[in-house]
Formats: structure tokens, C-alpha cells, sequence
């Protein structure tokens, strides 16, 4: 019979979670899950995960427990909410939050489980829904190393890279710092594409140039593509990026940083959301240009 500090709970099944539990599962991993939609646990229960009814009862039948959420508030209601994490878990065990969440926000929820004895790891990620399902995500964990240790394993099944980054918050800091250069390159990618577009320059011709040179990144070669067939689909929320630019300009101005490239970007994706894109695709930005040309034209 298998003890609970061999199972492995997973909290939150979108479009990062489900794959990336599903590559736990091809590992080989036990897997006791919980996702608010029900619905959306099927396709793991067929494959053998135990589906539950409340994260308490994630929290009870197993040592370490993944949540991928979409932001630090809902991390925060899966654990108090009634029927909620806290309300299930022992001392000794592991809660790992491997959405994108602000340092401040890591440090919070660390300091709630703490008081349960719980420990806490924060373990974003990069990759895009594709590294989710291909398990080559890059995984930058904060916390106690002692806790990433015991966590490790899980991290390597999920991920092709995994960098220990310090105490709690840092993987978080990482993240942030890394979704800076992913919205400043699709800010790139989008403005070349119009200017391509209106100066007559075939998209092939564009892809072709940009993917083989100084221009090439993740951006370019998965999300260009989009951009190109006007396919707004997410992959990455734009609801999402915005979240994070939003927590990457905070901590800036805490730190004394300008971030002239980060508060456009922020304010672009702020009003992409307010015309109703927050669901769509990161690569929906084109939106915005879009909307501002067809202005430009009818105000002369
Ligand atoms: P998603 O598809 O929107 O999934 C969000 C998940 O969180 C769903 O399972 C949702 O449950 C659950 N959830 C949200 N709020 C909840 C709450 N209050 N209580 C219970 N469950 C809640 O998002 P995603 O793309 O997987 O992203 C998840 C996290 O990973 C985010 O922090 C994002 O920034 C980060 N991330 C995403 C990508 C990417 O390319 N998508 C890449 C790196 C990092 P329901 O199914 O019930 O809605």
C-alpha cells in the first residue's frame, strides 16, 4: 500500500497544469488531483490519478502537493478556503506553487504553511504550453534547499532545466525578470510584423529572415507564426502577461529600477485586456497596433 509521502497532489489543471501533470504521471508518479472545473481531471483519471472533491483532500493523501494556479490570490483561497489545503494537511509535508506569482506574494504564502509547519517552495516556470507538454520547461525553484531537494525529482519529470535560485522568492524574481524580455520581444515581433505587412514584405520572407539570425527566439518561432495567421488562441493568457508586467513593475520600483520598456508594455497589454483580449493569446498584441491604424485612418 502506498503512503501519502509517495503520492503527489497537483492543484489546478489549465493549460500549464494538465500537461505538466500528465508528464508526472508518464514518470511514473502517483498522482492525487483537484481542479475546480471537474471537468477537466478526466483525461488524468483515465490514466490512473485519483480525483478529489476539496485541496484538503489533496492535502491528506499526500507528502507534496503542486498547485499551478493562475495568480497568488487563488493560491491563498486553496489553502484557506473551507474544505481548502490547510484544512488537510500535516506537519512535514511540502506545498510547491509553480504559477507566476509576485516575490512579495511567495513570501506570504510561505509564511501560512509555515504556521502549519508545511513547508513552501516557489517554482515558476518557463517554456510555454509546449515545453509543458514536450517536459522541457525550465523550473527556477525558491525556498529552503532542503525542501527543493526532496522536490527535485518531480521538477526533472516536468522540466529539461532546473535552477535553484534561493531563498523563498527568488524563483519568482527570476520569472519576473524573464517575462520582461518574453512581452519586450513580442513587442518586437508584433511592430516588425506591421511594418512588414504595410511595406509589402511577405510574412514567409520575414519568418525566414528573423529565425535564422540575430533576430531568432521562442517568441519568433511559436508565436510569429500566430501573429501571421491571426490565430489569437492562447497558449500564454494575455490576462496573464499582464499579471506579471504588472508584479515586474512593482518590484522595479521597489528595487529603484526604470523601466521605460516594462510600463509600455504593461500599459499595452492593460488595454488589450480592456477591449476584451484578457482570454486570448499573448500574440493578440497585434490588437492594439490594429486598432491604432484603423484610428490613424479615420482621423486623417
Ligand atoms: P489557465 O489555463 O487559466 O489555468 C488556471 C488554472 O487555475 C485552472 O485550473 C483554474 O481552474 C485554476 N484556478 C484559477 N483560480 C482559481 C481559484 N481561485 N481556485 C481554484 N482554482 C483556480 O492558466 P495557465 O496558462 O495554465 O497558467 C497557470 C499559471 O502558470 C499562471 O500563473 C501563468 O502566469 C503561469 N504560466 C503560464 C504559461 C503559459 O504559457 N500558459 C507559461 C508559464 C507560466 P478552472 O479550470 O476551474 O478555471
Amino acid at each position: 500500500m502506498q503512503s501519502s509521502s509517495d503520492r503527489v497532489g497537483f492543484i489546478g489543471l489549465g493549460i500549464m497544469g494538465l500537461p505538466m501533470a500528465l508528464n508526472l504521471i508518464k514518470n511514473g508518479h502517483s498522482l492525487v488531483i483537484y481542479n475546480r472545473t471537474r471537468s477537466k481531471a478526466a483525461s488524468l483519471q483515465a490514466l490512473g490519478a485519483k480525483v478529489v472533491e476539496s485541496p484538503r483532500e489533496v492535502a491528506k493523501e499526500c507528502g507534496i502537493t503542486i498547485s499551478v494556479l493562475t495568480d497568488a490570490v487563488d493560491v491563498e483561497q486553496v489553502l484557506t478556503e473551507k474544505d481548502g489545503y490547510l484544512s488537510g494537511c500535516k506537519e512535514g509535508e511540502i506545498f510547491v506553487d509553480m504559477g507566476t506569482n509576485s516575490p512579495r506574494g511567495a513570501k506570504r504564502l510561505e509564511s501560512i504553511l509555515a504556521a502549519k509547519g508545511v513547508g513552501f517552495l516557489d517554482a515558476p516556470v518557463t517554456g510555454g504550453q509546449r515545453g509543458a507538454q514536450d517536459g522541457t520547461l525550465t523550473i527556477m525553484v525558491g525556498g529552503k534547499e532542503t525542501d527543493f531537494e526532496r522536490a527535485r525529482a518531480l521538477f526533472e519529470h516536468m522540466g529539461k532545466k532546473v535552477v535553484y535560485a534561493g531563498p523563498t522568492g527568488s524563483g519568482q524574481l527570476l520569472k519576473l525578470c524573464n517575462q520582461v524580455v518574453v512581452a519586450l520581444d513580442m513587442l518586437a515581433c508584433t511592430e516588425a510584423f506591421m511594418i512588414a505587412r504595410k511595406a509589402g514584405v511577405s510574412d514567409t520572407k520575414l519568418f525566414e529572415v528573423l529565425s535564422n539570425g540575430a533576430a531568432n527566439s521562442f517568441t519568433v518561432q511559436n508565436l510569429l507564426p500566430k501573429i501571421m495567421k491571426n490565430d489569437l488562441e492562447p497558449g500564454f493568457k494575455v490576462a496573464h502577461l499582464k499579471k506579471d508586467l504588472s508584479y515586474a513593475a512593482d518590484l522595479a520600483k521597489e528595487v529603484g529600477v526604470p523601466v521605460l520598456g516594462t510600463s509600455t508594455v504593461l500599459q499595452l497589454y492593460t488595454a488589450l485586456t480592456e477591449m476584451g483580449y484578457g482570454e486570448k493569446g499573448t500574440q493578440a498584441l497585434k490588437k492594439v497596433y490594429d486598432a491604432l491604424s484603423t484610428r490613424d485612418k479615420t482621423t486623417g
